[in-house]
């Protein structure tokens, strides 16, 4: 199934899962715009490479100006929006909840919860005027389920599930499908720093971290990214027609509710 002739918003996709993400959609004939705080060009360059088409626009999804200016960016190029994949998103620090504070909490629900309603509000109309689109936006397991010293993350991401089905039913009459993907652990440079930053924490190896991590989840590995990409395809794709307001999981058997 083709998305040629769509164009597709690909939010955090200056690198990691996020510029898998965009060639996926890219190599399928998507239009690419790359949304992201830190320069674009390795990913536009990448979407180049296997013939598909890419542009870089700036966007700090935390700040609502700049989601604005971003928007009115987007409306000067096309008058139609088919894709929105929201999947910038920040780590958070590794703290107990009781010694959290406030400014790390706010930071992280800024930009992984209330960046994606900012994106969401700004783009939506462009997907209304043309007659419908697909959201789709990046979740994690830990949306399912506790995680000791990520208190911030796991909020923030049990809340963006929470907006996707308040999304769902919000845009299903004009046409718009909003489903979430929730990947494990997944390959990548950030996974390495996360993984520090939990051994740190908790006074762990970084090696019997990541022995954990695999060993916990029944296919006895992390998640590569383009296996997070493929289920966000599907999600954006004709053969999902009938679903809105789900959450897949894409954790090896890790989470299976
Ligand atoms: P990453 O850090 O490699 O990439 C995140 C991208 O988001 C970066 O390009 C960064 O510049 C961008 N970004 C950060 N803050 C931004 C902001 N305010 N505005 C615009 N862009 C911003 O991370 P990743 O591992 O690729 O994660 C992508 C998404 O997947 C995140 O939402 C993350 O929470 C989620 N996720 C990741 C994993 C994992 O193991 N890596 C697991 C589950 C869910």
């Amino acid at each position: 199934m083709t998305l040629l002739g769509k164009t597709a918003i690909v939010t955090g996709a200056a690198a990691g899962i996020g510029r898998h993400i965009a060639l996926r959609l890219a190599q399928d004939g998507a239009q690419l715009l790359v949304a992201d705080i830190q320069d674009g060009a390795a990913t536009v360059d990448a979407v180049r490479a296997v013939g598909g088409q890419a542009d870089y626009l700036k966007c700090d999804v935390s700040e609502e100006s700049a989601v604005q200016a971003f928007a009115a960016q987007v409306r000067e190029r096309t008058d139609h929006v088919d894709i929105l994949v929201n999947n910038a998103g920040i780590n958070g620090e590794a703290r107990l909840i009781l010694d959290m504070p406030l400014a790390a909490w706010e930071r992280t629900l800024r930009v992984n919860l209330t960046g994606t309603m900012l994106v969401v509000r700004e783009i939506a109309p462009l997907m209304i005027s043309g007659g419908g689109g697909r959201i789709v936006n990046v979740a994690s397991n830990v949306a399912r389920r506790g995680l000791p010293f990520r208190g911030d993350y796991v909020a923030s991401k049990w809340a963006l599930l929470g907006m996707t089905q308040t999304l769902a039913l919000e845009l299903v009459g004009h046409g718009i499908r909003v489903n979430a993907v929730c990947p494990g652990p997944v390959e990548g440079d950030r996974i390495e720093q996360v993984m520090e930053m939990h051994a740190l924490a908790e006074g762990r190896t970084l090696a019997d971290v990541r022995r954990a991590w695999s060993e916990e989840t029944p296919m006895k590995r992390l998640i590569e990214p383009d296996e997070v990409a493929a289920v966000v395809r599907f999600l954006v794709g004709d053969e999902s027609s009938a679903m809105t307001g789900q959450a897949l999981n894409v954790t090896g058997g890790f989470i299976m509710t």
